[in-house]
């Protein structure tokens, strides 16, 4: 029997929740959906000096919000937990002794000071910040150097120390990545990483092995930027669990911003999101704004994601959330980075704002109108309202320009397109339209506009002269739907008012 599939993410709660962060999470989520298997939220948050207040819950809510959320988590439990590494922290110990043990790592007790010494002594023009590793490691004050006796009377008197793991020389490590295939490393380049810190705390090297085989983890995704880790915990799983119970490995491609790598400045300096929600730096109380906020719909925001760096192998690009379930293959996704494009990614919006049913938009809509003090009165015109202008917006907060004039009459009008044009003829046409409007019992927009025109033709005014101004009055500006569906929505009374309201400021 094939091993379940149990994937993970797995987050240092450090700050907001960037693009790539979603993207990766993403994918864990589709593969373990696709092969109903597991999907887990694991807080790596070892490291308590870049420990963020509240990044942990941001990144609960984000997930929530992008309809990601884990089968197991701090949040959501599960068999395997804790899921929060500080909690597991008893657990790691026991590991590192074993390496101990075995001959696989060793007690370093360095102090700071002798370390950075070691940096000085050591640096030379080709090698300007030389590592702990194996040509250094013998130079230095640890268990390899100091004799058995002294060992235990160091342990004894609690001297800081830390656990190194002890890197063999010229060995090469291999593995096979899922996106990327062969992949080697010769093991002389690699320094002997700290497992155990001074505070007990494991790093995340120790941590992230122990935590994968004990959660049974089938298969781990993360980012690109891992990779040069990935013999250092290759060697662990040889050392601590043998390699046969190691998951499957991929390192997913990085995501491009207009100038390399994207970052968190790339958003400022562009004007375009890269965090899924918004983050309020609790130290510097900056706030950096999210998809969410910027008016993404969580459905566009996963389908722009998942085509970053993958597709089905045709051209489709609109894909919900159960097709990428049904197609998503670890093996489609490149190797190579995957540039975001912010144009494209409104273009998933648009398309996914034209799509989504307006009883769905309806929520949204409701609480970013209301929550500028406009009154909705009847949920059956905010239905039609939606339907009506929702081809007209890239963003959902797009929705309060394009829709609040059915819900309040225009304070101001946009006079420049019409006054430089205005003159008695249309004035009475007006007129003529106000009169013709009190006595209508059939307040359709086909009939509206039919007899609009007809007045027109009587007038000898162009439709095209009057439509303009029509617009102006019912909705501010030269924008919006059709004019005659904006004047069935309203109602005739409302119209009217608006015709009136209007003329007086025209001839004002
Ligand atoms: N804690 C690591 C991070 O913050 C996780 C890397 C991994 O998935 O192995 O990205």
């Amino acid at each position: 029997m094939s091993k379940k599939v149990r994937v993970r993410f797995a987050p240092s709660p450090t700050g907001g929740l960037h693009l790539g962060g979603v993207r990766t999470v993403l994918y864990n989520y589709l593969f373990a959906k696709k092969n109903n298997g597991d999907f887990i939220l694991r807080i790596e948050d070892t490291d308590q000096a870049r420990y963020v207040p509240g990044a942990e819950q941001y990144i609960f809510d984000c997930l929530k919000w992008a309809g990601l959320e884990p089968d197991e988590s701090p949040l959501h439990g599960g068999e395997y937990g804790p899921y929060r590494q500080s909690e597991r922290k008893e657990i790691y110990r026991q590991y590192a002794e074993q390496l101990i043990k075995d001959g696989q790592a060793y007690y370093a007790f360095d102090t700071p000071e002798e370390l950075e010494k070691m940096r000085q002594d050591f640096k030379t023009e080709q090698n300007p910040s030389p590592q702990y590793d194996h040509s250094i490691r013998m130079k230095m004050r640890n268990s390899l150097t100091i004799p058995a006796e002294e060992i235990k009377k160091l342990l004894n008197t609690n001297t800081r120390y830390v656990i190194r793991i002890k890197m063999p020389e010229h060995e090469t490590v291999s593995f096979t990545d899922m996106i990327r295939r062969e992949v080697s490393f010769d093991t002389s380049v690699v320094d002997d990483k700290v497992l155990l810190k001074a505070d007990g705390m494991p790093t995340y090297h120790l941590a992230v092995v122990v935590d994968d085989y004990l959660m049974k983890i089938s298969h781990a995704f993360r980012g690109e930027e891992w990779l040069p880790s990935a013999p250092v915990h290759i060697l662990l799983w040889k050392y601590l669990f043998g390699l046969n119970a190691m998951p499957q490995w991929a390192h997913l491609p990085l995501i491009l911003g207009p100038n390399g790598k994207l970052s968190k400045r790339d958003g400022a300096r562009y004007g375009f999101p890269v965090f899924a929600m918004n983050w309020t730096d609790p130290k510097t109380g900056e706030l950096t704004e999210g998809f969410k906020e910027k008016g993404f719909l969580p459905e566009a925001f996963i389908n722009l994601l998942a085509l970053l760096g993958w597709n089905d192998g045709t051209e489709q690009e609109i894909f919900t959330k159960e097709e990428l379930i049904g197609k998503f293959s670890i093996e489609r996704v490149h190797s190579g980075g995957a540039k975001f494009d912010y144009e494209k990614a409104k273009w998933f919006n648009h398309e996914w704002i034209k799509r989504t049913e307006a009883g769905l938009l309806k929520s949204g809509v409701r609480n970013l109108v209301t929550a500028k003090g406009v009154i909705i009165s009847e949920e059956a015109l905010l239905e039609k309202v939606i339907d009506l202008v929702k081809d007209r917006c890239t963003f959902l907060t797009d929705f309060y320009d394009q829709s609040v004039f059915f819900f309040k009459t225009p304070e101001q009008y946009d006079l420049n397109a019409v006054k430089p044009k205005w003159n008695e003829a249309k004035q009475l046409f007006f007129t003529e339209v106000i009169r013709d409007f009190e006595l209508n019992n059939d307040w359709k927009e086909a009939v509206l506009e039919k007899d609009f025109k007809e007045i027109a033709a009587a007038n000898h005014i162009k439709p095209g002269d009057v439509l303009l101004p029509f617009r102006v009055m019912l909705v501010g500006g030269k924008f919006g739907p059709g004019v005659f569906d904006i004047a069935e929505i309203i109602g005739k009374k409302e119209t009217i008012n608006r015709i009136k309201k209007a003329l007086d400021a025209f001839n004002n």
